[in-house]
Formats: structure tokens, sequence, C-alpha cells
């Protein structure tokens, strides 16, 4: 029995021996990650930066991907759906402005990835996954996470989230034919949308800017994101 007893303890102190040196080599891979591929390619929000190599992104991948999770691409998440390449999750949330006030909405929950990163920044997540296994996995997640102010519905983001609106910020990460009116309607005065827009390949993502009621559009760069279910 005693010897029992000494075996199982040895084995626990491997085991948790091995997933701290895990721990600390993904804290590695995040920090590199930061640097090659997000400050290299020009994002300056310190914040945002803080933010990137803090959120454990591997937590939000499937066991057998987590050693990829610091690549510079993205990745399979089941049902046909991706979590984003980093870099263009640091893009569209620098393009979005967040403030410590904020009530951001997102649309496309996949991973819970993107609403991980959002929550570090702004005072409150909305967020909308159509895929029903996603949006729960996704909310288990978070809340094992420790993320108290990310509220996940499942439904179809094509109309938001009329009963939390206005949104200081919208992030789309899925990509519609045409911007959803709604989505606009639901954004403040001086508020930012920042949406993937198009159809198969020739998707333009776009940051919309709501000034005095009219919507001022201003195109990024050319992007390919999963399409918005209706
Ligand atoms: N932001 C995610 C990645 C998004 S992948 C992350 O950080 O992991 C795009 C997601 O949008 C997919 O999960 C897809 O199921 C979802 N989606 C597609 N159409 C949608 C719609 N109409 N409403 C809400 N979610 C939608």
């Amino acid at each position: 029995m005693l010897y029992w007893r000494i075996f199982l303890l040895f084995i626990l102190i491997f085991l948790s021996s091995f997933c701290s040196a895990q721990n600390n080599d993904f804290a590695k891979l995040r920090k590199e990650m930061v640097e090659k591929q997000i400050k290299a390619r020009g994002i300056k929000n310190r914040r945002i930066l803080k933010v990137m190599e803090k959120v454990e992104r591997h937590k939000f991948l499937p066991p057998f991907l987590q050693r990829f999770a610091y690549e510079d691409r993205p990745l399979p998440i089941g049902h046909g759906q991706t979590i984003s390449q980093p870099y263009i999750v640091a893009l569209m949330t620098e393009l979005l402005c967040p403030k410590p006030t904020d009530k951001i909405l997102e649309i496309g929950t996949g991973s819970g990835y993107q609403a991980a990163i959002l929550a570090e920044l702004v005072d409150k997540v909305y967020t909308i996954e159509i895929i029903p296994e996603l949006a729960k996995s996704a909310e288990k997640r978070l809340k094992i996470l420790g993320y108290k102010n990310v509220f996940v519905r499942c439904g179809d983001g094509y109309f938001g989230w009329p009963e939390a609106a206005p949104f200081d910020g919208i992030i789309v990460t899925c990509s519609p034919e045409k911007i959803p009116q709604p989505l606009i309607e639901q954004l403040k005065e001086g508020g930012r949308m920042v949406i993937p827009v198009g159809e198969g390949w020739s998707q333009k993502l776009l940051v919309l800017h709501k000034k005095k009621g009219k919507i001022i559009k201003q195109y990024i760069t050319d992007v390919l994101f999963v399409p918005m279910k209706h």
C-alpha cells in the first residue's frame, strides 16, 4: 500500500513538472508570435500586444492541435470552422480601437479566442455563434478560463443582439455578402465596426465608422474568412 502511494506521488510530480515545462514552452512561443508575426507586421497598440502575449491560444484548440497554436495560420476547430490567424485577430482588434469602458458585439464566436482577447480589453463582450455545439463549448471554455464579462448566445448573428444594443464596437469574424443592416443600426454614434465583406475568395476587410448617423467606410486589406451562414 505504502509503495503504491509513493509510486502515485512520483507519477503526480512527473506529470506536474511535465505540464509546467509545456506551459513554459507555450509562453515562449507566444512571446515569439507577438514579436515575429504581430509587432513585425506593424501592430503597435501596447495593450493589445500585451493581451496577445497573455491569452493562451492553445487552450482554445483541441489537444492534438495545441502544439501548432502559435504558428502563423488559422487552424480547424471542428464543424468546418477555423480559429483565425493570430495576426488577423490582432489587426481586427486594433482596428476596433477598444476602450476599457466599451461594450462590444462579436459575430462568430467559434472557439471563443477573439472574445477572450476582447474580454481582457473592454468592459463587456457579447458574442453570437450559429453552430450550437461551438456556442456551447466556447461558453464552457470561457467560463473555465474565468471570463465573467463575456456573454455567449447561439443564433444568427446577422440580426445582432438588439436587447444589448447599442454597442461601442462590432467585430464580425465570418464574411457576409453584404453588410447586415441590423448591425449598422446596433452600432453607437461614434462607434466602429470591423467586418470582412464578400463571397468566396474576394473578401474585403472594412472598418465602418458611424459619424452623425452616416457610415464612413475604409478598406483595409483582402482577407479570407468562413462565410456568414443564414
Ligand atoms: N472568432 C472565432 C473564429 C471565427 S470562425 C475565434 O476566435 O475562434 C467564424 C465563426 O462564425 C464560425 O464558428 C461560424 O460557425 C460562425 N458563423 C457563421 N455564420 C454565422 C452567423 N450567421 N451568426 C453567428 N455565427 C456565425
